[in-house]
């Protein structure tokens, strides 16, 4: 499936769902949310830990496809010191560039290895999966977040 992807992005797709960064319970978590999902098996827990409107630290659990870790790893990556505001409208173009391969402006650093993922609807729900967790994590929703 990877082979219409460009080597750089697989590197960087790979490094992450190999190494993935935050894998690890946030001991400071004040949110969490579960992510599943069935089509793929990607389980994910996302921890967050906010000091307001700012998350402060962000980690990550579970198993799942190479997408859907390295998709997770970048996002603890990028979330730490944004503010909930700036994570809505991340996950706005992360959603654009998953489902179409392009967003509004130059994908945000690098959120461009996943303008390739379009053109694997299977694999849209992987690399989405993590910020749907993020997202239901900061808006403090109890029910596990699914993607069917
Ligand atoms: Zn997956």
């Amino acid at each position: 499936m990877f082979d219409e992807l460009s080597d750089l992005y697989q590197q960087v797709i790979l490094d992450h769902s190999k190494s993935p960064r935050n894998f690890r319970v946030l001991p400071g978590a004040n949110r969490s949310a579960q992510g599943y999902n069935p089509l793929c098996g990607d389980n994910i827990t996302l921890y967050l830990e906010l000091d307001g409107d700012v998350v402060k630290s962000a980690g990550f659990q579970g198993s799942g496809c190479a997408i859907s870790k390295a998709s997770a790893s970048l996002l603890t990556e990028m979330m730490k010191g944004k503010t909930t505001g700036e994570i809505r409208s991340l996950f706005n173009r992360m959603h654009d560039l998953v489902t179409t391969g392009k967003c509004e402006g130059a994908p945000d650093g690098k959120l461009a290895v996943f303008a390739g993922v379009h053109k694997f609807p299977a694999r849209v729900k992987c690399a989405i999966l993590p910020w749907h967790a993020a997202m239901s994590a900061i808006e403090g929703k109890q029910d596990p977040v699914s993607t069917e």
